[in-house]
């Protein structure tokens, strides 16, 4: 396949746009990246697409979801609304995760996948819980995933809140997931972490048996100060301290959050390299303040970019990152489009690097043909300096018109090809219906 007079930003190893340039695909691979009239006289024999003059980018990365919160939109909590990120626990997430059945686990994650196509996002680190149905989840949200043709990171997470059982079901669950994804046809597309919901819900007994099974974690951290309290009453030790001291720390874990960190802690994932995922729309949703994201970056952290959720339009996250620092200093020079890319394209990118075998999230000979053609017509000259602001100011989701993973076309005119829309969404409104009658109930 050949996709030419296109205007291309490759996202190589600079804000590269290029005027009417085009990508070779062959099988799941970009074959070459280069002028349209190059490209057309090198490959006479490939099927042709023209873009017409759209945008040709990789596709997005969100760095940290949760599926299964696609059946929260619109739900009815009884009592007084939570006061704080703890009740918003109590209240809504847990229970919610306890009425979950198999049927609903796949379904919601069918959700978001379809919204993932709309908006350009290719790429999915996934964080799951439905403690009433554990065994197998993993593999129904794969299934899911390599319906859609999307690429997804997926674990469990792992937790001490209901019991012995649970946890250790949790444990297993990862496992088991990580062993049969390991060298099947599906680890093209689909890896493997390990999940931990949070220190404040981890006995140290249970974080030493998840320790013995992976070197890599996903996990909630310092979300809210009830998670450095707990710590420091459990351990006499702040957060990342106690789940530094079980080698949770590293190059290849996630730290969600970390907005209640000290200066201590925000060292030691620095020294660890461990990759800290922001979640502005979240953290703004539930009061929780907004994590040190501008020093983090000046230390040159690996700060990533997630959705925690919410719609999986990361054009939307990012903009949101941008207004809440600013905000948050009272000094429009905070961040800054460049700085929001950086988190966004480039370290998202060298995060899923660590979960599949060629590079994820650019336009370049070698690498996965993971890309969207957006039809966004600058009013505005356009070129690599000021590439970085018509990303935050210009695109959205809503200007996704194809999108492509891994070599095959999942969207093409904002027709979903691999996905029933119709089919999923009244599906979902079913199981959605019985997950809340089960939370209801409890
Ligand atoms: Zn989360």
């Amino acid at each position: 396949m050949l996709i030419h007079n296109a205007t291309v930003i490759t996202f190589d190893s600079s804000n590269r746009v290029m005027a009417d340039g085009g990508v070779c695909v062959q099988g799941g691979e970009i074959l070459d990246v280069d002028e349209s009239a190059s490209l057309l006289s090198r490959y006479p024999e490939a099927e042709r697409w023209d873009a017409q003059g759209k945008l040709l980018m990789p596709g997005m990365i969100c760095s940290h979801t949760h599926f299964y919160g696609a059946f929260a939109r619109g739900m009815y909590i009884p009592g007084e609304p939570a006061k704080d990120f703890p009740e918003i626990l109590q209240k809504l997430w847990w229970p919610l995760d306890r009425s979950l059945d198999m049927g609903g686990v796949q379904s919601s994650a069918e959700v978001c996948l379809v919204d993932a196509i709309r908006n350009g996002t290719t790429t999915l680190i996934d964080h799951h819980a439905s403690q009433n149905a554990i065994d197998g989840s993993l593999d129904a949200i794969a299934a899911a995933v390599d319906a859609s043709g999307l690429r997804s990171v997926l674990c469990y997470e792992v937790t001490d809140r209901d019991g012995p059982e649970a946890a250790r079901a949790g444990i297993r669950e990862n496992v088991r997931f990580a062993g049969a994804v390991r060298g099947s046809q599906l680890a093209e597309r689909v890896a493997s972490t390990f999940g931990l919901h949070a220190s404040m819900t981890l006995s140290d007994e249970t974080l030493e048996a998840c320790r013995a099974e992976s070197d890599r974690f996903h996990v909630h951290v310092a979300e809210h100060q009830a998670d450095a309290w707990d710590s420091l009453s459990r351990s006499g030790k702040r957060t990342v301290e106690r789940l530094h001291g079980f080698g949770i720390t590293g190059v290849e874990s996630i730290f969600a959050h970390c907005v209640h960190i000290d200066s201590w802690e925000m060292g030691l994932l620095r020294e660890t390299g461990t990759f800290v995922s922001h979640q502005p729309r979240s953290n703004m949703n539930n009061a929780v303040g907004a994590a040190n994201v501008p020093a983090m970056l000046r230390g040159e952290m690996p700060v990533v970019l997630g959705n925690d959720g919410f719609s999986n339009d990361m054009f939307a996250e990012m903009k949101v990152t941008d207004q809440l620092h600013k905000v948050n200093s009272g000094d429009p020079r905070t961040l800054g489009a460049d700085k929001v890319l950086e988190m966004a394209v480039y370290n998202n990118r060298r995060l899923v690097g660590a979960f599949f075998e060629k590079p994820v999230g650019m336009l370049a000979p070698g690498a996965c043909a993971d890309m969207i053609l957006l039809d966004y017509y600058p009013t505005t000259p356009l070129n690599g300096d000021n590439l970085p602001w018509h990303i935050l100011f210009g695109i959205s989701g809503g200007h996704v018109h194809s999108t492509i993973c891994h070599g095959r076309v999942l969207m093409r005119d904002r027709e979903l090809l691999t996905l029933d829309e119709a089919e999923i969404s009244a599906r979902s409104r079913e199981r959605a219906q019985e997950t809340w009658e089960r939370f209801w109930q409890s």
